[in-house]
Order: C-alpha cells, then structure tokens, then sequence
C-alpha cells in the first residue's frame, strides 16, 4: 500500500516534469516562429532604424545582374590543400520541411563536417533537430533566408518562387533569419545563400552592408533534381571537385539521393587525398571580385 502512493507520487510528480518541460520547449518553438519573431522585431529600435537606413541606401539602387554568380557573391575559398566543403541547405516550406536524418547521422559516423545553410521556415517546423544540430560541433550553421525567397530588389522569381520584391522584403529576408538564429545559437551566421542560390548584385550589396557574405557554390551535386540517380550525384562532384570547392546539397529531402550518394562520394574523395571542413575555418572569393 505504501509503496503504491510513493509510486502514484513519483508518477505525479514525473508528469508534472514532463508536462512542463514540453510546454517549455513548445513555447520557446512559438517564440521564435517567423510570424511573432517578425513581430517582436518590428517593436525592436534597432532593428527598425537599420531597416530604414538601409531601405534609404537603397532607394534608387538599380539590381544589376541577376544569377547565381553575380558580383559580391562568392563561390569557393583560398587553399594550396585538398580542402573541400560540404554546404547543405534546408530549405523549409511545404514539401521542402523533412529532415535526413540518415544523411546527418553517417556524417556524424564518417566525422564529416558540414555548413547547414537553414531558412526559418525550415526552423519553425524541425525546432528540436535544428536545436541539436546548432550544438553540434561537426556542423556549422548559415543562413538561407527567412521564407526562403530568392534575393532581389525589384521582385524577380527562380523556378517558380517568387523573389523578394523590393529592399525591405530582401533586409528582413536577411537580416531577420540572421537575428533569430542568433537568437537561438548564440551566434550570428556569417553566411547567406539565397533560396534557389539566385540573387541580384543590389542583394548581394545589402547583405554586405549586415556584415553577412553572399555565397553560392562551385560544384553543383545536382541533387536537387528529385530523384536523380546515385551515380549521377556522384560524378558530378567527383568530376568537378578541386581545392576550395563549395559543393552544393540538401539535407531536407530524405527520399532524395544525397545521403546514398555521399556513401560513395566521402570515401572516394578520402582516396583523392581530401579534407572535409566547415565555411568558417577559411576566406572565401569570388572570380568577380
Ligand atoms: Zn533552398
């Protein structure tokens, strides 16, 4: 009989943990959604009156090339070594929120660092997995923008998404997902590649003026095309690797071939005498610099 109340007292007491700690963590989730983070910035001095700064630097800014490689873009970085890196991007939105927890979980086993490129949607809807992925050494964490629009000032569109249509969309795009992965990590990203990798040079411009560095990639995986074989994945980094390489890949599509494609790609690129390492270790460039 005694022992039944202690164990219905424990039990008590044990929900009552439970419960509060899962409401705790549903809470912080909430807190830091797109919808109230905007919100609370908007309330937020400094972060108004840097919008409108730049708003007024940019008030008669023409956007200049669009693309992936524009100028104030950089695509790899300075070494004499066999130093590659891996940059996955988590792109969030519907059909763009999984999580590959298979791919994560062999670079955790191989020790293969990576920069995870993440845009708050992706945040909002993977908050414990973004948490934990942020703790972890192996993995450095950049920013793919707030709603994962492609960068532009004047509303161009890539495969469909539509652009950012002027400069204030494009600074809070920015500069919004910035402040809430800071937020959460305790450290600002350095980083932005924008949704689909296209920008325009005006874009490119505006994050510099954050202190952020707009990136893209030297070597296309190709696994963004659903479904593309394994070997094809494959080939396309092996053929175009080189020292200082950005080799682009995604890390929110688990029914893609990412994670069975670096199963082959690691141990092939470790024969060829390579290093894997994260963005921030290195000065990145660009070839219109
Ligand atoms: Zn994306």
């Amino acid at each position: 009989m005694k022992r039944n109340k202690f164990t219905y007292k424990f039990l008590g007491i044990f929900s009552l943990f439970f419960i509060v700690h899962f409401t705790t963590n549903a809470q912080i989730a909430s807190d830091y959604s797109n919808v109230k983070f905007l919100k609370m910035l908007d309330h937020d001095t400094s972060y108004v009156n840097l919008k409108k700064r730049i708003i007024n630097d940019f008030i008669h800014a023409q956007p200049g090339h669009w693309g992936e490689f524009v100028k104030g873009v950089d695509e790899d970085f300075y070494t004499k070594q066999k130093y590659i890196a891996f940059t996955f991007d988590g792109c969030g939105g519907p059909k763009r929120n999984g999580y590959d927890a298979e791919l994560i979980n062999y670079m955790r086993k191989e020790k293969v660092p990576g920069t995870l490129f993440v845009t708050g949607k992706w945040i909002d809807a993977n908050f414990k997995t973004f948490l934990a992925l942020s703790k972890d050494t192996l993995f450095e964490i950049e920013n793919h923008g707030l709603n994962h629009q492609p960068c532009s000032i004047d509303g161009e569109s890539k495969y469909g998404i539509h652009g950012t249509a002027n400069a204030a969309q494009a600074f809070d795009e920015i500069e919004a997902n910035a402040r809430k992965i800071e937020a959460i990590t305790h450290r600002r990203p350095i980083y932005y590649r924008s949704a689909t990798a296209f920008i325009d040079e005006a874009g490119a411009r505006l994050a510099s003026k954050l202190g952020i560095t707009a990136i893209s990639f030297q070597v296309l995986s190709g696994d963004a095309v659903p479904y593309t074989p394994v070997p094809v994945i494959e080939e396309s980094v092996l053929q175009n690797i080189k020292p200082g390489a950005i080799v682009i890949m995604h890390f929110n599509h688990p029914e893609w071939n990412t994670y069975e494609a670096m199963q082959k790609i690691v141990p092939r690129l470790r024969q060829m005498g390579y290093h894997f390492v994260k963005l921030d270790e290195f000065k990145l460039r660009s070839e219109k610099k």
